[in-house]
């Protein structure tokens, strides 16, 4: 009879997870019946299960055409570390080997192979001759269009595997694809009828969070806090320029915090060093230009802090998005201020597509300064409705309140009508704020009828008012004149009266509590209780594994694996398999390893809990089709005393079958001295007896079946 084995085995006995996430299923289905698909899916949504799991079930072999070679080692690792037989070919690679690893394919030996576009394109003979394809996975599909950002010229000749295999389905993937790059990916590989798969764009594991106008000082304060409260975390700081990167590391370290910098001024050799660095933990933090980023597949980066505001919501998304791929929560905080915004305008008017960079700079500033939710604002920019209000972002933890802020605006409007509209911001609350700064004297603004209107409110107070004015069209900035403020007919009718206008109140400046933000544990391992201790002890021990394979440690396991071993504490191998990111390769190749970690913490700390009886824990793995040699490594017990546990469990009948373990001849001998010695229970009298010829849990075992057999015949 032929076992079939479907795809959510092959997700649980090779990947170690359960269940599917929303889509992975239908898709891989469609796959299954040689249906061309296409995959838009978020960084982090599970793209890859949706070709690996097929690839294992599929007779042939699977081609994965990937951009990244930097990448393709890593996926590879990843594969290999759960037992996958997986390879990548690209230029990167002697020729020699290139030749051993194609034998290897054509011999059926393997179950994926990476490829470059470059290099399956320089090989399509080889391949369409010598090589029977199941399936084609295109990676990164969108840098097939010269629409999206990341076009590669050489993705255009993917055309051609059609040509060449128009049975064999492809199955095109990608993180980002706006409709013109989606049309131009099914076009362009020529996909037949493909089924379309859209994913939601949400993350919701990634908390958002925005600070406006936090001066420097405070601001590093707030970030060293932070990163303290995230102690041994992974993270990044997207800064806007080469000297920031540089600047913010520097500044981190008068914190005590360790961090490299990354920017594209720097040497080839150099970004792989830190890149490379980050990717194995040995350097937590990176402060970066958003040159960083692209082709990294780290899945425990748990924060993200963007220095100053994004170009852009897209750019936005994709840099917050390397944060939290393993799903656990993950924190992400945004600073910005004015001088971001004159900034980032200054930049833009000297660039093409003034008008369309211009428009995204309002997005993403609309996003900074929503008073509604802005997981929705977020959603809704990418063309996704997000119901309910997110519960995981600053606006929903603490709700903007709106007031009456005609007044407010009145007295703002009137000053900056005083001078003349002839002032930028900074002026405009001095002046209202009454300060005597030079300034201010010099162009006797000291005299204004609103001098010091404004006494009452705090100077970022001011700047959040006036930015909110600015985003409702009450005044506009002039950038080309100096960026002073000018009066719209809308600020006009709010300063004659004829209108009212609602502002958001400001945010009290109420001291950051960077550990708690949200009022939910945000990170439980940061207290160093005892469960926390753990953690760090299996933490170092995946280190420790991972640095012996030469592979990233989230390749070994996820932080998310870790997690979830800490809270279950599993008691022996057959426990592992409950958790999830463990394939049965890991189980019995790391499983021991954990054991012995778990085991130790718990003589130290773990509570004294009831636990069934060692005879049955014997059992129950027996049952499970584990080894005399397993069991006992797994319970940390010498072989002999699960052999004893073995004749107990025969004696109490909970177990029938122990004749496997010794030979009829053994018994007959075991036998014979148990009669002549009249010995039934004692070892070393038998032992002697047979002159030491078979082994005390032999003899053990043989004792218990004779045993049971003298019962047996009573009865
Ligand atoms: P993408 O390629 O879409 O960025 P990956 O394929 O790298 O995402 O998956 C992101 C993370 O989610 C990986 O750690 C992966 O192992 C994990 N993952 C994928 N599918 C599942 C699933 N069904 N259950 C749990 N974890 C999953
Ligand atoms: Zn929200």
């Amino acid at each position: 009879m032929q076992t079939t084995i479907n795809p959510q085995q092959i997700l649980k006995k090779h990947f170690g997870y359960e269940n599917f996430r929303p889509l992975q299923e239908e898709i891989i289905e469609g796959v299954l019946q040689q249906k061309d698909t296409l995959v838009l899916m978020p960084t982090g949504g599970g793209k890859s299960v949706c070709f690996q799991v097929p690839a294992l079930l599929l007779s042939h072999l699977t081609l994965v055409v990937s951009p990244l070679i930097a990448l393709m080692k890593d996926q590879v690792d990843a594969l290999k570390a759960n037992g996958i037989a997986a390879a990548f070919l690209n230029s990167s690679m002697d020729e020699a080997d290139q030749y051993v690893l194609l034998d290897e394919v054509k011999n059926g030996n393997i179950t994926l192979l990476y490829v470059s576009p470059e290099k399956l394109l320089a090989l399509l003979p080889y391949f369409s001759t010598q090589i029977q394809i199941s399936l084609i996975a295109i990676d990164e599909a969108h840098c097939i269009s010269a629409w999206g950002h990341d076009f590669r010229p050489e993705y255009t000749k993917l055309k051609q595997l059609k040509t060449m295999w128009p049975h064999v389905p492809i199955i095109a993937l990608t993180a980002t694809a706006d409709k013109i790059t989606r049309k131009d990916i099914v076009q362009q590989l020529a996909l037949q009828d493909p089924a379309i798969f859209i994913a939601s764009f949400d993350r919701p594991n990634i908390s958002l969070q925005v600070r406006f106008g936090v001066k420097k000082k405070k601001r590093m304060e707030e970030i060293a806090a932070f990163i303290h409260a995230r102690a041994n975390e992974s993270g990044i700081i997207y800064c806007l320029s080469r000297k920031a990167t540089e600047e913010m590391a520097s500044d981190l370290s008068d914190f005590g915090i360790m961090a490299d910098y990354y920017h594209a001024g720097m040497s080839a050799e150099e970004r792989t060093k830190i890149q490379e660095d980050f990717i194995r933990d040995k350097t937590k933090i990176i402060c970066a230009t958003i040159a960083f980023g692209m082709g990294i597949d780290k899945s425990n980066v748990r924060f993200v802090i963007h220095n100053s505001l994004p170009k852009n919501m897209e750019g936005y998304y994709q840099e917050i998005g390397r944060a939290g791929r393993d799903g656990l929560p993950s924190d992400t905080l945004l600073y910005y201020s004015l001088g971001d915004v004159i900034m980032l305008r200054n930049f833009i008017e000297d660039s093409g597509q003034k008008e369309l960079n211009l428009e995204k700079l309002n997005r993403m500033q609309q996003y900074a300064e929503s008073p509604i939710c802005r997981r929705k604002i977020l959603l809704a920019y990418f063309g996704e409705t997000l119901e309910a209000a997110c519960q995981n972002c600053d606006v929903c933890k603490e709700p903007r309140k709106a007031m009456d802020g005609t007044l407010l605006a009145q007295k703002a409007l009137s000053a900056l009508a005083r001078t003349n509209q002839n002032v930028g911001v900074n002026v405009l609350i001095d002046i209202l704020r009454g300060s005597h700064r030079k300034e201010i004297i010099e162009n006797n603004f000291d005299r204004i009828k609103t001098f010091g209107a404004g006494k009452d409110l705090s100077f970022a107070d001011w700047q959040q008012y006036i930015m909110q004015m600015l985003n409702l069209g009450l005044v506009e900035m002039a950038y080309d004149d100096n960026y002073t403020l000018k009066i719209t007919n809308f600020g006009n009718d709010i300063l004659y009266g004829k209108r009212k206008i609602d502002l958001v109140q400001a945010e009290e400046k109420k001291e950051f509590v960077p550990k708690n933000p949200w009022g939910v544990k945000i990170n439980t391992y940061v207290e160093q209780d005892q469960e926390g201790l753990l953690f760090e002890q299996l933490r170092a021990s995946r280190r420790v594994l991972a640095e012996k394979e030469n592979v990233p440690a989230y390749i070994i396991f996820s932080d998310a694996t870790l997690k979830e071993i800490v809270s279950k504490k599993p008691q022996n191998l057959a426990e592992f398999i409950h958790i999830n990111g463990m394939g049965e390769h890991k189980v019995k190749k790391y499983g021991n390893t954990l054991l012995k970690e778990i085991k130790s913490w718990q003589k130290d700390f773990g509570p004294k809990q009831p636990r069934q009886s060692t005879y049955k824990e014997t059992l129950s793995l027996l049952e499970q089709g584990f080894s005399i040699e397993d069991i006992a490594l797994t319970r940390q017990f010498h072989e002999s005393t699960i052999y004893s546990h073995l004749a107990h469990l025969y004696a109490t009948k909970e177990l029938n079958d122990i004749g496997k373990y010794f030979s009829a001849q053994d018994l007959e001998l075991v036998r014979k001295a148990r009669l002549e010695t009249g010995e039934t229970k004692q070892l070393a009298p038998i032992f002697a007896h047979l002159q030491e010829a078979v082994p005390h849990h032999v003899i053990r075992l043989c004792l218990s079946y004779l045993d049971r057999e003298e019962k047996d015949k009573a009865d």
